[in-house]
Parts: structure tokens; C-alpha cells; sequence
């Protein structure tokens, strides 16, 4: 199955899944959506009310936010593949508890391998703690990290603390101005892996032993 196919496949089970408390309340779960091609998933903390609503990721205030950083780079929606950590919204909007996030994780799992991004967008903590555990959003944001698993990630504070804490909107323009190039560090990172993979692998490979001469005339020359 190609990676559209799987991840209409993945948003159907998402439509309809009950398998943590967050089912109950929702009125639509948020699969996600984007450019299925695209090298670059962005992935949020959970669902708010607008989006709980219409069914689609960062279509309120934060989502406004979000299309203005990424117009700031040149780069649209439709760019790329926008999803949340939580697929369900927490009841006014608290933060998701790790049961839920667990009960969640393998449909993020699941579009991760079939997009197979060259960098991951974490928009806050959740997000972040998915892939850099650990880590400080105040030490990493802005900067390609490498998570334990190998994937490429550029951590961002979420777009709605900017909508709180006017400070943090110039940062969040700071740090996405470094998106393009952090894609294309994380996208030569990858081919020379691929390429010293491959390589690897010819040297692995059985080499013929050389056919013994046995020409009579080559031979002769010999002496
Ligand atoms: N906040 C998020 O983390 N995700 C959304 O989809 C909307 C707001
Ligand atoms: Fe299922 Fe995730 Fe929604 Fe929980 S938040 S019901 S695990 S889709």
C-alpha cells in the first residue's frame, strides 16, 4: 500500500477509535492532514475546540499563527503534513495525560513510517518529550536535534503560548527562519547515511575470486 492509502486508512481507524477516555467527549477526532509527499510533519499537542469541531489540525487561533510562520518562509499548509501528539480534544483544553498520549502513540508511529519525513516539527512540550526526552524547550527550540531513533527534529514552542506571551511570537519567527536549512542539513545527513549504507553493504558482498589463467600463450610469456 502507498503512503496515501495508508494514511487514509490510518485517519479511518482514528475516526472511529475509543481506545482511551478521550473518545467520549470529542465530537470529531483530528487524524491529521498535508501533503503526503511532503519531508516535513509537524506535530502538535492535541485538538482545541475549533478543531474539534471541523475535524481538521490547527484551524483556530494557534492554526492562523501556524500558517503565518510557515508564509514567512514561503511555505503553505498544503506544504506540509500537519498532526497532533493526542488525535482526540482534552476537555477544555488540558494538557493530555500520558496514558492518553500512550493510547495515541502508535497512529503517530503509524504516519511517521508511512510519510518517512526528513524533519519533524515538535509545536510544544508533548510534542517535544515524544522525541527528545528530556529535553528543554528553552535549550533545543530552533535547533536540529537527532532523536534516539535517528529522526531528524526541529523543536518549536507551541503557536499558542505566542498567543499568550507576546515575546515568544518573535522567537517562533526567529526559529522557523531556520527550518529551510535545518531541512536541508537533516536531507544530506540522510542521503550520506543512505549512500555509506549502501556502500557498506557492496563491500559486505562475496567477491568473485579471479578465474585461474590457463591460456597456453599467456603462459609462454611468462618467460
Ligand atoms: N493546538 C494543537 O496542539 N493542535 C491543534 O491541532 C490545534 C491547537
Ligand atoms: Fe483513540 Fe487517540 Fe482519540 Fe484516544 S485520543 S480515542 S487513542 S484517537
Amino acid at each position: 500500500m502507498g503512503g496515501e492509502a495508508t494514511l487514509a486508512q490510518i485517519a479511518d481507524e482514528v475516526r472511529v477509535c475509543t481506545r482511551c477516555a478521550l473518545a467520549k467527549r470529542r465530537t470529531h477526532a483530528v487524524p491529521g492532514e498535508g501533503n503526503v509527499l511532503s519531508d516535513v510533519l509537524l506535530v502538535g499537542e492535541g485538538p482545541g475546540a475549533r478543531e474539534d469541531h471541523t475535524g481538521r489540525p490547527f484551524v483556530g487561533p494557534a492554526g492562523q499563527l501556524l500558517s503565518e510562520l510557515l508564509g514567512a518562509i514561503g511555505w503553505q499548509r498544503a506544504d506540509v503534513f500537519i498532526t497532533n501528539v493526542v488525535k482526540c480534544r482534552p476537555p477544555s483544553n488540558r494538557d493530555p495525560e500520558p496514558v492518553e498520549i500512550a493510547a495515541c502513540a502508535s497512529y503517530l508511529d503509524a504516519q511517521e513510517r508511512a510519510l518517512d519525513p526528513a524533519v519533524v516539527v515538535t509545536l510544544g512540550r508533548h510534542s517535544l518529550q515524544r522525541y527528545l526526552p528530556g529535553a528543554r524547550i528553552g535549550a533545543v527550540h530552533g535547533q536540529l536535534r537527532r532523536s534516539y531513533s535517528g529522526q531528524h527534529v526541529f523543536p518549536m514552542y507551541h503557536p499558542a503560548a505566542a498567543l499568550h506571551q507576546a515575546s515568544l511570537r518573535e522567537t517562533l519567527f526567529r526559529d522557523i527562519r531556520g527550518l529551510p536549512a535545518a531541512l536541508l542539513d537533516a536531507r544530506r545527513a540522510l542521503d550520506e547515511e543512505r549512500a555509506a549504507a549502501v556502500q557498506a553493504e557492496a563491500m559486505a558482498a562475496p567477491v568473485p575470486y579471479p578465474e585461474p589463467v590457463t591460456d597456453d600463450a599467456e603462459q609462454m610469456t611468462l618467460f
